[in-house]
């Protein structure tokens, strides 16, 4: 089921996070969210269908704890996490205490982006942000650091 890892974990009686709202139309922005939580990491999301076919739009997320890298040769951990509803992308400000994800979300770049290439294990694209602009390759890893989920970011040449 569409967004229901997502739906799972939030109250929305409490969080002030969006509802899960799967809209039709692919606008292809990203966004970059300064949450901080326990620990302070960057979730970055890109707006594209939840499955490689498939017609459903969501933000692919994944949580970068030092963020993504503004330059090449930088290599840097990227755990991906739960679908996001679209709307997610503008959301800033405190996620209750007790309450999955707690603390303060900032947005810290956005503006769209530019799809190249999308499989099951690497995804390529040029963001065009304020902050993160270029070209940018996803890739996932295995295993890397025992983690499930894992990917790395960097910025191409
Ligand atoms: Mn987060």
């Amino acid at each position: 089921m569409i967004l229901e890892e997502y739906k799972k974990r939030r109250k929305f009686n409490i969080t002030s996070e969006p509802k899960a709202v799967v809209p039709q139309k692919n606008k292809s922005r990203f966004v970059i969210q300064e949450h901080n939580a326990s620990h302070l990491h960057y979730d970055f999301r890109l707006e594209m269908p939840a499955e490689l076919s498939g017609e459903k739009i969501v933000l692919k997320s994944w949580a970068i704890p030092k963020n993504i890298p503004l330059e090449p040769k930088t290599k840097r951990l990227a755990v991906q996490t739960e679908d996001h509803p679209v709307d997610y992308i503008d959301f800033k400000g405190e996620i209750p205490k007790g309450e999955y994800g707690a603390g303060t979300v900032k947005i810290w770049d956005k503006g769209k982006f530019k799809l190249l290439e999308r499989e099951q294990d690497h995804i390529r694209f040029i963001l065009k942000g304020v902050k993160a602009r270029g070209e940018y390759i996803l890739i996932k890893t295995r295993g890397f650091g025992g983690a499930q989920n894992s990917w790395l970011i960097f910025k191409a040449r």
